[in-house]
């Protein structure tokens, strides 16, 4: 019930909007170090992994990139990685927007899965792919009462051996706010546009 109060409240703009209206993009303050992380490490460590989960968010749209993640995912199986998806309810721009590009792009149903199936799972989880995804994956939600998007249930991928989230630069998300995630000790960022860089993570994978 928590949930759906959620998630209609983010449709109708609730969450760090104030009515509707998405906040300006770099809004966000510094607040600490960030450690970069090239595509052909990206493909070494999914390369070495065991477990992996993908988190798409609104960039992975933007970026058009659900059918290279497709392509990384099937070649990941193949070498028998056990790769899921872990699809936030408000992912995206509209609801379902995840699942409709995941459908698109041919990823079998039985590896997405609900925030709520797998979110306990990030402990045994060896790499979290963020792949255009920003405030679903904040950890300020949890832990900052003062945040604005405080109480927002959000995939936990900081809980994983090493979490990678790419993204373009440090701006924020729809929400406006920063994200400690960025600041952790085990995160990576993958700077640059989603489709790219994984075409990137693809080649260094098949090599
Ligand atoms: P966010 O908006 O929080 O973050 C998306 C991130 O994608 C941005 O920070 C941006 O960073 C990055 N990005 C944009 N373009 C690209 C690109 N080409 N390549 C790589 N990265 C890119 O999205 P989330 O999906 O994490 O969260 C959804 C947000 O939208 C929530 O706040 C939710 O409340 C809200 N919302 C959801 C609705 C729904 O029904 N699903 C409806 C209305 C609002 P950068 O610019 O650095 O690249």
């Amino acid at each position: 019930a928590a949930m759906n109060r959620h998630f209609i409240s983010v449709i109708a703009g609730g969450f760090g909007t104030g009515g509707g209206t998405p906040a300006a993009a770099g809004a966000a303050q510094p607040a600490g170090e960030v450690v970069a992380i090239s595509a052909p490490d990206t493909a070494e460590l999914l390369r070495e992994a065991k477990n992996v989960i993908i988190v798409p968010g609104y960039g992975m749209a933007v970026a058009q990139a659900q059918h290279t993640v497709y392509e990384i995912t099937r070649l990941l199986r193949e070498k028998g990685v056990n790769v899921r998806f872990g699809i936030h309810p408000v992912a995206g721009r509209m609801p379902g927007h995840m699942n409709v590009l995941l459908a698109e792009a041919k990823v079998p149903y039985d590896i997405v899965q609900e925030m709520d199936e797998l979110n306990d799972d990030f402990p045994q989880t060896d790499v979290a792919m963020v792949i255009g995804a920003n405030d679903i994956v904040n950890p300020g939600a949890q832990d900052d009462p003062t945040s604005p998007i405080a109480g927002m249930p959000v995939l936990e991928v900081w809980k994983s051996k090493t979490s990678i989230v790419m993204k373009r630069s440090m701006a924020s998300g729809y929400a406006g706010v920063d994200n400690p995630l960025f600041y952790k000790e085990n995160n990576r960022m993958l700077f640059g546009d989603a489709k790219k860089m994984l075409d990137e993570v693809l080649v260094a994978l098949k090599a």
